[in-house]
């Protein structure tokens, strides 16, 4: 294996090629507290690319409930206790990632799920957590769940594309979206195995792997994938971003990621760098979160719950765009994103304005009320 930085880590790791990073990384950044898991997003995406024979356990795509729910089932809890404890010493992980604990003759740790593990697309959904005392939630509210929205997420070192025998994966060098080449696939199904977030998903009738592909066709056209468009809740941001050394302060991802540090990656203990990120649920218990999403929870939630004026104007411009917001600014009064070709996409007023009717309006001679 080579040594490659894994700056979620904070520290160097094993891989088994050398790190080269795309020109620019695919990033998404989604704010759980909003989410209302109504799977607008999953049915976009399944009625777009997995509406086919052979597909149709194939959830590229997928909103969980978490503690108990998951994607096939169990996915993260086996590998979890397959890899064992693992400590944080501040930012630098101390314990052994996926590729470290490569068994003898493999490159990659990593679990099969049986087709009873695909069957059940979203078991546990809205079962909470805790105890109730007094036989009701209220007023104390001690249960708790919460939505995790998962897909592909685009690894810098992608478990898949580690533990293929073909090399029939590959990362693009121009956005950093992971592929499988389906002419080279033969369907071993190592990459099912290898990724620790089960998005590499077999299609038996055809052979082959397929998984998610961030929609590119749409992203180079500078147009969000589509369950980021679609969701309806406005939870989710898509973008670009660095590494923490080049990041840039008007970049929404960059912003959100490095400098505010309120969205965090999913098991960055697993070590494959994922770029999805998360602002976790302010309810949910700390020890919980800081086992998904690392060791900046804590002051995540504190800059959501207490957000710098930058981070409260970049907020209001989640969902309000079908482009891809690549550099920002925040003023008193709003907030304006501008897309690739330096349009202005989205400018959102802090104060929304308030327009008072006329009671009749006399253009088409109806009535209209005005609600208080
Ligand atoms: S999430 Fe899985 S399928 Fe996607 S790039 Fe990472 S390892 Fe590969
Ligand atoms: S569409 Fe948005 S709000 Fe609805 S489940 Fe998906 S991420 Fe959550």
């Amino acid at each position: 294996m080579l040594k490659v930085f894994n700056w979620q880590l904070g520290r160097d790791m094993e891989y088994p090629y050398e790190e080269s990073r795309p020109d620019r990384q695919f990033a998404i950044a989604f704010n759980i507290n909003r989410c209302i898991g109504c799977q607008t997003c999953t049915m976009a995406c399944k009625n777009t690319w997995t509406f086919s024979e052979g597909q149709e356990q194939m959830w590229w795509n997928n909103v969980e409930t978490k503690p108990y729910g998951g994607y096939p089932r169990h996915w993260d809890i086996k590998l979890l206790n397959m890899l064992g404890p693992g400590s944080w010493d501040g930012d630098k992980f101390e314990g052994e990632t996926i590729f470290e604990q490569a068994p003898d003759g493999e490159k990659v740790l990593g679990h099969m799920p049986s087709d009873d593990d695909w069957a059940y697309p979203n078991m546990y959904e809205d079962t909470p957590a805790g105890s109730l005392d007094h036989g009701t939630s209220l007023p104390a509210h001690d249960p708790w769940m919460f939505y995790l929205q998962r897909t592909c997420n685009q690894c810098t070192y992608p478990g898949c594309l580690g533990s293929c025998p073909r090399q029939a994966i590959y990362k693009r060098p121009e956005d950093g979206i992971v592929l499988v080449d389906q002419e080279r696939c033969r369907g071993y199904r190592k990459c099912v195995e290898g990724c620790p977030y089960k998005k590499a998903m077999y299609r038996p009738n055809e052979g082959v792997t397929e998984k998610c592909i961030g929609c590119f066709p749409r992203i180079e056209d500078g147009i969000g994938s589509r369950c980021v468009v679609a969701c309806v809740g406005k939870i989710r941001l898509q973008g670009w971003v660095n590494t923490p050394e080049n990041a840039d302060p008007n970049s929404p991802l960059d912003y959100l990621v490095h400098i505010a540090k309120v969205a965090l990656p999913l098991y960055p203990q697993f070590g494959t760098e994922p770029n999805l990120y998360y602002i976790p649920p302010r309810w949910a218990p700390r020890p919980f979160l800081k086992q998904l999403f690392g060791p900046g929870v804590e002051h995540a939630i504190e800059a959501y719950t207490n957000p710098d004026d930058k981070l409260f104007g970049l907020l209001r411009l989640f969902g309000v765009t079908q482009q891809i917001i690549t550099r920002f600014e925040v003023n008193d009064e709003e907030a304006i994103g501008w897309n690739e070709a330096g349009e202005e996409i989205a400018r959102m007023p802090f104060d929304e304005p308030i327009f008072v009717r006329d009671e009749i309006d006399v253009r088409f001679d109806v009535q209209r009320l005005n609600e208080p």
